[in-house]
């Protein structure tokens, strides 16, 4: 291997990836003020799956932010919740009530730009997230591309 190549390996590339399986627990799309990124290709389609026009889903169901635009959220006892986040249905368990459409941000956690840059940022992010070093391998290249997909990294 050239010095090059040693130098550009990503640090989770040691152990041949990250473990991580969701527990359900709601943690991440909950909490303080956050932000979820829709694109337009996202609103046009959670706006198909409610059966609306896209303006009216945007009106609905997404705000402006200083980020760009982004879900609403809900108070509750829990914090703010994602608009979206459904804890009725599974008793005891938060799960996401558009997961085949939810936005990439979501799809793409944990493995976000600033969580996977370092171990320390990853060992940092199991503090919310119990799914992380749990549950299956996730090789370094399904890494990369769930990193590099991240449309805007919410925690920097
Ligand atoms: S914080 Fe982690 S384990 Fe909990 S719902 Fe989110 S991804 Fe799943």
């Amino acid at each position: 291997m050239s010095y090059e190549s040693r130098q550009s390996r990503d640090w989770f590339e040691e152990g041949e990836g990250l473990r991580f399986q969701c527990t359900l627990c709601g943690n991440c799309c909950t909490g303080p003020e956050g932000y979820v990124h829709v694109s337009d290709d996202e609103a046009t389609a959670l706006a198909a799956r409610f059966q609306m026009t896209r303006e009216t889903f945007l009106a609905d169901f997404t705000r402006d932010t200083a980020m760009g635009r982004s879900l609403k959220e809900t108070s509750t006892p829990h914090g703010l919740d994602c608009i979206f986040l459904d804890r009725t249905t599974i008793p005891g368990k938060a799960i996401c009530g558009v997961y085949e459409l939810r936005p990439a941000q979501c799809r793409t956690w944990p493995f976000w730009p600033s969580i996977v840059q370092s171990r320390r940022n990853w060992e940092s992010a199991k503090r919310t997230c119990p799914g992380i070093d749990t549950g299956p391998l996730i090789p370094p290249e399904q890494i990369r591309i769930l990193r590099d997909k991240t449309p805007r990294d919410p925690s920097r």
